[in-house]
């Protein structure tokens, strides 16, 4: 199961060009996702360019630094057989802009960010029922 995963808002507090605060439990449900079997796309607006330098390696490294595999970063390598699309394919996907997305406002947060609490057992729970098909 791919799964592509927003950082901003989503991983992290939205302290964009910066790397906010940790979101609550972010880490813990993506390595868990990851041991479950899933492929982990990092889906983010950051990228690395002249306007705020390497902030796409930075958000990268900080995942790697703390143990999430990432299978691929804003793109499926899998897809460019069936589609030349720039939307990467997913079955899901993670992201605090996303319509319906359980949201929480920690304490010292600037905006809300997604709710892990909520977001990581329901989405464990498919990927669990997709193994199993
Ligand atoms: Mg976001």
């Amino acid at each position: 199961m791919y799964i592509c995963v927003d950082f901003d808002g989503t991983v992290v507090d939205h302290r964009f060009p910066y790397i906010g605060e940790p979101a609550p439990l972010a880490i813990s449900w993506l390595k868990r996702w990851h041991e479950l079997g899933a492929k982990l796309i990092l889906f983010t607006m950051r990228s690395d360019g002249a306007k705020h330098g390497s902030v796409l390696s930075e958000a990268v490294e900080y995942l790697e630094q703390r143990g999430v595999t990432l299978y691929a970063i804003n793109q499926n390598p899998d897809q460019t057989e069936w589609s030349v699309s720039p939307k990467a394919y997913a079955h899901i996907y993670v992201d605090d802009s996303a319509f319906g997305c359980p949201l929480i406002q920690p304490s010292g947060f600037v905006r809300q960010c997604v709710d892990w609490a909520q977001v990581g057992p329901a989405v464990e729970s498919l990927i669990v029922a997709e193994r199993g098909q």
